[in-house]
């Protein structure tokens, strides 16, 4: 069976005092048996988190990375392998954020990816459609795309040693959820597309949810078949909030 990941993506938000509380709290959670819990904090703070949750069961991702692996002549951009110095063991790639605000192609998405792994992290895929898109019924397209980037150049092998998170642009930071039946179909499809390619790997991958998650729809949602988890932006930055969301996976 897949275990749950609740991840929670801090984007850029956080001083070192606000951190330092944060991470009181986080080391107060009662963190459940058998779900992975990981939390995504600006790059700068990411050594004061692991410093702090050393005891603890949370891992420490990063919410981006460049697209090497190699040193290199690459100003203001770190390094996967940097990240997994650094004690990371997660990083988000082709957040809807960075594909929107940075210009990050499917190409350069394909690129982290490959850089990811090659260092021994575990890339969080980010898919989802817009509202425009939804709307005029393109969602399993866009996903697809997404999807396939990957999979042509890793299979469902390669994408099975990373994550996917379903993120729905329409519902990132609006408090719009995905209902759970709606979330769930586009789960399914994606899990239905890896199977084509290879059941066995699809039955593995863990795909959570992203977009407005709370820990009062938390539950719901986590109970579908497809959704593992979720990935958390705001209801993250509060410790209790973030501990439910993690007991309800
Ligand atoms: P919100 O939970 O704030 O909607 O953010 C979701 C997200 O983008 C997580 O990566």
């Amino acid at each position: 069976m897949r275990r749950p990941l609740v991840a929670g993506n801090w984007k850029m938000h956080g001083t070192r005092q606000s951190v330092d509380s944060l991470l009181k709290g986080l080391n107060q959670q009662d963190w459940p048996e058998g779900v992975d819990v990981m939390i995504a904090p600006p790059a700068l703070y990411i050594q004061q988190c692991h410093a702090s949750l050393i005891k603890s069961p949370v891992y420490i991702g990063a919410q981006s990375c460049a697209s090497q692996a190699e040193p290199g002549a690459l100003t203001g951009e770190i390094s996967p392998a940097q990240l997994r110095d650094a004690g990371c063991e997660y990083v988000l790639v082709g957040h809807s954020e960075r594909r929107s605000l940075f210009g990050e192609t499917d190409e350069v998405v394909r690129k982290k990816f490959a850089a990811a792994l090659a260092c021994g992290l575990r890339p969080v895929l980010c898919v989802g459609e817009t509202r425009e898109q939804r709307d005029a019924g393109l969602t399993a397209e866009v996903v697809g795309t997404q999807l396939q980037v990957i999979l042509d150049a890793f299979g469902v092998g390669g994408l099975a040693q990373g994550v996917v998170a379903y993120e729905p642009v329409w519902a990132i930071g609006t408090g719009l959820t995905a209902d759970p039946e709606q979330a769930q179909d586009v789960h399914a499809m994606i899990r239905a597309r890896l199977a084509i390619m290879d059941d066995e790997q699809a039955q593995l991958v863990q795909i959570v949810y992203g977009g407005s998650v709370k820990a009062d729809n938390a539950e719901d949602l986590f109970a579908m078949p497809d959704i593992d988890g979720g990935l958390v932006g705001g209801a993250s930055l509060n410790a209790d909030e973030f501990g439910a969301i993690a007991r309800a996976a």
